[in-house]
């Protein structure tokens, strides 16, 4: 990398000039020549070109690997399926730019103005999209995984979708907070369109990344927390609490059989009870039923157990309608 032949400038200098952007003196002619590299390679690969300023250009197809485009202006540009992985775009300009098919993976936007940006079948891998804009950008179809996604501005940006985000980490999770503020902004953007299904999977993950952050810092509001995720899926899913549910059910049966707390009554016809008894007894006393025509031998031990399940019954039914109001109902 050569500096700019400027006197006292110590920026580096355009690729194909001995001048940086500040310093060209034609930028007209610079820009021809760099068009002339083009039609003659397709590519920019690896080129320093920081903060040009190429309104329009028609670079569809062109490939871009690891070039250095911070702080340029490419506004209104054609990249349609340019391959960028790797490239600088730091504070670039790509306003209404068409990046349809684009390839940004490892790609750096952080502040990029991507508003009104085409971004259709675009595929977006682990590129640090921290701070950019995205207003009004269009994500027909696009898929985005392993981005970092803080502080971004997502207001009216469109067909962006939970099936948007793909693969195990959609947001980068390296830094547990910062992504899940990144999934509350992305609830939030989800509630204004009325998306509450999308909301409710961003809501999940949000939480789910809180309770990450607790565990590293090792707070003991994780255990709640993780009790919380086990019983109802952070009241998003509701079939966890019915799932959950009929293993305490499962659970109080096998020790109420172990330790026999059944009376056999009188008129049973048989003098030991049958496996399926102590589970008939335990949906009874789960669900706070209570017929009494199977009760439980007098000693406060099984007083305490059939109470207990009694208390977490009437705990889980509470939780089953509180999970399927915030799920199903409008919020
Ligand atoms: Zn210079």
């Amino acid at each position: 990398m050569n500096k700019c032949t400027h006197k006292d400038c110590k920026e580096i200098a355009l690729s194909l000039s001995s001048y940086c952007w500040d310093h060209v003196d034609d930028r007209e002619a610079y820009r021809k020549t760099l068009s002339e590299h083009i039609d003659s390679s397709g590519s920019i690969k690896g080129l320093y070109l920081r903060r040009l300023e190429f309104q329009s250009a028609q670079w569809q197809n062109i490939d871009a690997e690891e070039v250095d485009l911070a702080g340029a202006d490419l506004s209104r540009a054609d990249l349609t399926a340019a391959n960028l992985k790797r490239a600088n775009l730091t504070g670039a300009n790509l306003h209404r730019a068409n990046l349809a098919s684009i390839d940004f993976e490892d790609t750096h936007l952080l502040r990029c103005d991507l508003s009104g940006a085409r971004l259709w079948s675009a595929c977006i891998n682990n590129s640090n999209l921290a701070e950019a804009n995205l207003q009004e950008a269009d994500f027909l179809k696009a898929s985005i995984t392993g981005v970092k996604f803080w502080h971004v501005k997502l207001e009216k940006a469109k067909f962006l979708t939970k099936f948007s985000f793909t693969g195990k980490a959609p947001i980068d999770e390296s830094g547990p907070l910062s992504a899940s503020e990144a999934y509350r902004s992305l609830k939030q953007y989800f509630m204004v369109l009325g998306r509450y299904d999308d909301a409710s999977w961003a809501s999940f993950k949000e939480k789910q990344l809180e309770r990450k952050d607790l565990f590293h810092r090792r707070r003991i509001a994780y255990i709640p927390s993780l009790l919380m995720a086990f019983l109802c899926g952070y009241g998003e899913k509701p079939y966890r609490v019915i799932a959950s549910s009929v293993t305490i059910i499962f659970l109080y049966s096998f020790v109420y059989t172990a330790l026999n707390i059944l009376k056999v009554p009188l008129d049973y016809g048989s003098s030991t009870l049958r496996f399926w008894d102590y589970i008939y007894f335990s949906i009874v006393t789960f669900t706070t039923l209570g017929f009494g025509d199977l009760t439980p031998k007098l000693a406060p031990l099984f007083q305490m157990l059939t109470g207990s399940e009694a208390f977490v019954g009437a705990f889980m039914m509470g939780l089953f309608v509180f999970t399927l109001a915030r799920k199903y109902a409008a919020r």
